[in-house]
Parts: structure tokens; sequence; C-alpha cells
């Protein structure tokens, strides 16, 4: 059987890329990898679902333990990837996604350069800033300092396999759609076609 496929998915805070992945998420069977975090749950958001929210203690004594795929400080907060989920789902020839920042990604990357690097790229830097400042679930320093930082990782497409402008919804979905079905026909993720051309 042939790997699952890790699909990760990141860009600046205000690309968009939270209705991407849930539209993914309904449209693809797909698995959603759900991080654990100390920051405090918004309004509407579901332990278990968005985030396990858990105390700073508790996520100090997971990374001793070695339970992090990758973790990352961002925006005050700690976030942190659940390594057994992941592998157990890939090695089932399940797909999985990951929603996550730039350095959780690229971290990523450098153990397991098997995956699919996608980053979003907002339509206009207006409509980045909009869509931050629309948000506005936080102080207005917070926003400003996502404002900043979102502005400087833009550079950081360029490290990535690919980079889907949201534009709109439905065309960034369709675009991520095409990237992994490609990804999957590539010969050397194709297990059984490479052992049946062997046998013959
Ligand atoms: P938010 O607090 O708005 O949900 O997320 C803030 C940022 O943290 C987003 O860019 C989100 O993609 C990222 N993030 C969420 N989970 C993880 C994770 O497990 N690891 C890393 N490195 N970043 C994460």
């Amino acid at each position: 059987m042939s790997k699952g496929l890790l699909i990760v998915i990141s860009g600046p805070s205000g690309a968009g890329k939270g209705t991407i992945c849930k539209e993914l998420l309904n449209e693809l069977d797909l698995n959603l990898s759900i991080s654990a975090t100390t920051r405090d749950a918004r309004v509407g958001e579901v332990e278990g679902e968005n985030y396990f929210f858990i105390t700073e203690d508790k996520f100090k004594d997971m990374l001793l333990d070695n339970q992090f795929l990758e973790h990352a400080e961002v925006y005050n907060n700690y976030y942190g990837t659940p390594k057994e989920y992941v592998f157990d789902m890939l090695e089932e020839g399940k797909d999985v996604l990951l929603e996550i920042d730039i350095q959780g990604a690229l971290s990523i990357k450098e153990i397991y350069p098997d995956g699919v690097f996608i980053f979003i790229l907002p339509p206009s830097m207006q409509e980045l800033r909009n869509r931050i400042e629309k948000r506005a679930t936080e102080t207005k320093e917070a926003m400003v300092k996502r404002l900043d930082s979102a502005y400087k990782e833009l550079k950081y497409v360029f490290k990535y396999d690919y980079g889907v402008l949201n534009d709109t919804v439905d065309s960034a979905v369709d675009n991520i759609n095409a990237i992994i079905k490609a990804e999957k026909c590539k010969v050397n993720r194709q297990i059984n076609l490479i052992k049946n051309i062997k046998e013959v």
C-alpha cells in the first residue's frame, strides 16, 4: 500500500488558509491534524475540533515527551503538531492535512521532504490588510503585529513547492485539488505501479 500524502498548507495570517482548509475537508477525503495550543479558545471554537487547548505546563510535558512533530511560538502562544496521529494516518495510506504557520511548515520540510508544501497567497496586499483588520478578534496591538509579520512572511513562498493565489476560495480549492491529483500520479509515489512493472 502506498503511504498517504502529507499536505502542508501555510501562508501569512489573513491569506485565507483557514477557509480554504475547511472547504478542502468538505470536498476531499482528507484527515485534518488537530494541533495543540496554549492560546485561549475563541468564540465558537471547539476543543478537539479546532485545537486541543492545553496549559503551558502540559505543552512543556508533551514537548519533553517528544510528542510533537514540530512546534512553534506564534504571537506569544505555543502550537504543536501531534506526531503520532500524523504518522499513523500516513502509514495507513490516509492523506493528512496540516494547517500550520511558516516556521512549522519549514521544519516539517526538513524532516519529511516527501510532503506537499503549499503556500496560500492573498489576492493583494490591500486585501490582506482588510482581512486581518476585519478579523480583529484581538487587541489593536496584536493586530498590528499580525499585519507586520504577514508582510514579512510573504517572501517565504519561494521555499514552498506550490503557491496558490486565494483569489476566490473555489479557485484556490480547485488548484489544490489539482496539485493533490498530480502529486498522487508521481511515479515514485505509486508503489504498486513500480512493483508490477518490475515483475514484468
Ligand atoms: P490561530 O491562533 O489564528 O488559530 O493560528 C495562528 C497561527 O498558528 C496560524 O498561522 C496557524 O496556521 C498556526 N498554527 C496552528 N497550529 C499550528 C501548529 O501545530 N504548528 C505551527 N507551527 N503553527 C500552527
